[in-house]
């Protein structure tokens, strides 16, 4: 029977056959290193959230700005991560970052960002107001 080996400590594994780790201690250790990646995970994502504010609070500090996509970038805009989305009637997207937001348009083929502030009268609108009912 081949020897198994604990993936924390390297030790070698005694006991039942299902046994993953050598010890109590390296099974925690485990978890503990899976909860702080995840922290880390979310800190980074709070610091993106945080920075996306910061720049749309920049180039619109209050009612509505029009900028091009470019500046946003260029200032280190991350366009994957918002707080929330809005969609209107007319299922324009405006996606939200805390208290401020940006509505992509393409408008003579630049592409640019409405930023407003505060994003409307935002009404919670269902998210499957839209989604299409797919059948079997
Ligand atoms: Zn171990």
């Amino acid at each position: 029977m081949p020897l198994k080996t604990c993936p924390v400590c390297g030790g070698a594994i005694v006991g039942r056959s299902d046994k993953v780790y050598c010890s109590d201690l390296c099974r925690h250790r485990t978890n503990n290193q899976a909860k702080a990646s995840s922290g880390e995970h979310m800190s980074t994502v709070n610091a993106i959230l945080k920075k996306n504010r910061s720049i749309l609070k920049t180039l619109c500090p209050e009612g509505t700005a029009v900028v091009p996509r470019q500046v946003l970038t260029s200032m280190g805009y991350n366009v994957q991560y918002f707080t929330s989305i809005f969609v209107t009637q007319r299922k324009d997207v405006y996606y939200i970052c805390y208290d401020y937001g940006f509505l992509p348009l393409i408008k003579d083929d630049v592409a640019r960002a409405l930023i407003v502030k505060p994003p409307r009268t935002m009404q919670f609108r269902d998210p499957w107001l839209y989604v299409k009912n797919k059948k079997g």
